[in-house]
């Protein structure tokens, strides 16, 4: 364990901001902190450039919410599954979050579009209707000529009242509702599924009723 005051100043701004990062506990952020210390200065400027381009590029599809970059010139932020018009238009799955599309994609099994909630209902929270964007989703279904839609959130609590949810939300719109079923255990996530799980979660999907 480190004495914070017997650390130089900017040290130890690197050393807190390392331990704000998830998963870095202060013995983590010290080998990372003396690594970028002792690292060539090229390549500890190519880490913090590469952060900085991120941040300054990188942001929310305004038509699906999953990750986008903005390319030379280029004003809205499109997504590369949004952007690839050999995409199935006729299918639409609903994810938690950007990385569950990577995750999904990695299956090799759907070549739909998506749609990324950010996050799931939560109402002790304040997660609502609002929070996560469904009456975006819902305008999206409504004018896309969508057949299928997959509520693919986690078989959770959270997952399960977020898919009720979304299911009366988009009965209306006369689409195929289905929700992602066996492969995942009741009350597992899709966040730490594999991609064996994934896939078997989406091959086995069922109409709901
Ligand atoms: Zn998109």
């Amino acid at each position: 364990m480190f004495e914070p005051k017997a650390l130089v100043p900017s040290l130890q701004r690197l050393l807190a901001a390392l331990r704000r990062l998830p998963g870095v506990g202060p013995k983590s952020a010290q080998r990372i902190g003396y690594h970028i210390l002792r690292s060539p200065r090229e390549e500890a400027v190519e880490l913090a450039r590469t952060i900085v381009t991120l941040k300054d590029r990188v942001g929310e599809c305004h038509i699906c919410g999953n990750v986008a970059e903005r390319g030379e010139g280029e004003k809205a932020l499109i997504c590369p599954i949004c952007a690839d018009p050999q995409r199935d238009q006729a299918r639409l799955m609903i994810v938690e979050e950007p990385y569950n599309v990577e995750a999904f994609s990695k299956t090799g099994v759907y070549g739909g579009l998506y749609h990324v909630l950010g996050g799931l209902f939560d109402p002790l929270a304040g997660i609502g209707a609002v929070e996560l964007g469904l009456d975006s989703l819902a305008r999206r279904v409504a004018e896309g000529s969508f057949r299928e839609v997959i509520l693919a959130t986690s078989p959770t609590t959270a997952g399960e009242a977020t898919a009720s949810y979304l299911h009366e939300l988009l009965k209306p719109y006369g689409v195929t509702l289905t929700r992602i079923a066996v492969g995942l255990a009741p009350g597992a996530d899709v966040d730490y599924a594999d991609e064996v799980s994934l896939r078997l979660a989406l091959e086995g999907r069922r109409e709901m009723a």
